[in-house]
């Protein structure tokens, strides 16, 4: 079959790989019919999640029950299906307290310790080594473990785009605000207009936010948030000048919720390479940081972009004397997926009106390098296998 494979840092290329097959029986494998690229895959591209041996990239997929183990009851062959990007069993003690993302049972990698480069928490389709070592579906087809877990059948109705960003986008930007326990009228502040920022804006409006604002420093993504998701939208120029605008907004104070939809690479001046460099650091924690200042006292920060290593001098004394409640971590899609299904199906959200390229999977390479390079007013890639 066809699939996009990672080779090392920006060389990724589409080329003949091994067909998937079932190897254990509640697997199941699926021919993909869209499958779409997101800031996470970049983190491997740029070399900040190392990978080391090629592998078929890509956790935002879905398409066609092709062949199923014997495990597998609750799916049959021809059924349509999206499937969460984190890999669950559904029975250890994690999966058994709504943390799929922790499952203790996915990653041959997994531990309790979330180190630095080892002990990471559940699998996840198509990220490395690190996590779990599972070809994704970015690919005609992919094998997917614990199928009678993850996989959610598709409604009749509904179009390949309308239910695509189920898999992660709209869940993670969902538990984002659902983290900041948005109960009406809040202020919040979404650092990123990329597809996850602009998902957690659709979030905090459907739980009762007051006010949506979205940060980036991308004119044409803000452009993109206004439109999809109705955000008031900062441009930012530097910290002090987004945490005084923000302050500004809100008596003084700072937000009630500030969302981290950036992660590690954020944008960087020469100096703060210098200092990665320096401290043996991946990317900048500048935007968390910028959170925990744009912030209101006793307000929370929820955190969704990706962060891969230590941070010296992070500033640990606002997180205590502004008495800020601190969440982060890979989403728990299956926990949130069928609610949000329901709330595609009846109209409440509409996901698919930031798919600004639609590609065929052999110009995958081409999707990845506008993506990354915020070329022709990319925001999102959904590729056709
Ligand atoms: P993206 O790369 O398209 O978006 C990131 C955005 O941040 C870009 O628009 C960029 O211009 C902007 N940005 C850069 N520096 C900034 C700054 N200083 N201030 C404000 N904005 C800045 O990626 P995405 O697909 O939207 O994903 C965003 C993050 O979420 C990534 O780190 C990704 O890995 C992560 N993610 C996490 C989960 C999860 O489960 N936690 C799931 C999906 C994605
Ligand atoms: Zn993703
Ligand atoms: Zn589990």
């Amino acid at each position: 079959m066809k699939a996009l494979v990672f080779h090392k840092i920006n060389d990724v290329r589409v080329e003949t790989v091994d067909d998937p097959r079932i190897e254990e029986s509640r697997d199941a494998v699926i021919r993909v019919t869209s499958t779409a690229i997101c800031g996470s895959d970049l983190h491997i591209l740029d070399g900040f999640v190392p990978q080391m041996r090629n592998m078929v990239l890509g956790h935002e997929f879905m398409g066609v029950v092709e062949e199923i183990g014997p495990g597998v009851t609750n799916l049959k062959i021809g059924d349509r299906v999206v499937v969460p990007f984190p890999i669950a069993c559904g029975t250890c003690y994690f999966c058994n307290h709504q943390w799929p993302t922790q499952c203790e049972n996915s990653n041959s990698n997994y531990g309790p310790d979330g180190g630095f480069m080892t002990e990471k928490a559940a699998a996840l389709f198509g990220y490395t080594d690190l996590y779990g070592g599972y070809n994704g579906g970015q690919a005609e087809y992919v094998r997917v473990p614990f199928a009678d877990f993850g996989p959610r059948k598709v409604p009749d109705g509904l179009t390949d785009e309308q239910v695509l960003f189920l898999t992660d986008i709209f869940p993670t930007g969902w538990a984002a605000a659902d983290w900041a326990k948005i109960k009406g009228g809040e202020t919040v502040a979404i650092f990123g207009a990329g597809p996850v920022g602009i998902m957690a804006a659709k979030s905090a409006w459907l739980m009762g936010a007051g006010r949506v604002i979205n940060v980036d420093v991308q004119q044409y993504r803000l452009d993109m948030a206004k439109k999809s998701a109705n955000s008031e939208t900062i441009l930012w120029q530097d910290q002090d000048q987004v945490v005084e605008l923000i302050r500004s907004m809100t008596e003084g104070r700072g937000a009630d919720v500030c969302i981290d939809a950036v992660g590690m690479e954020a944008n960087r001046s020469f100096l703060d390479k210098a200092k990665a460099v320096f401290n043996a650091e991946k990317g900048t924690a500048k935007v968390l940081e910028t959170c925990l200042r744009a912030v209101r006292r006793a307000g929370v920060v929820s955190v969704v972009g990706v962060y891969g290593s230590p941070f010296d001098n992070f500033p640990i004394y606002r997180w205590f004397d502004k008495g800020i409640t601190l969440m982060g971590t890979q989403a728990p899609v299956q926990i949130y997926i069928d609610h949000l299904m329901q709330l595609v199906q009846d109209g409440k959200v509409k996901l698919d009106d930031i798919i600004t390229h639609t590609l065929p999977l052999e110009q995958a390479a081409y999707g990845y390098e506008i993506f990354k390079k915020k070329q022709d007013n990319c925001v999102k890639v959904v590729l056709k296998p």
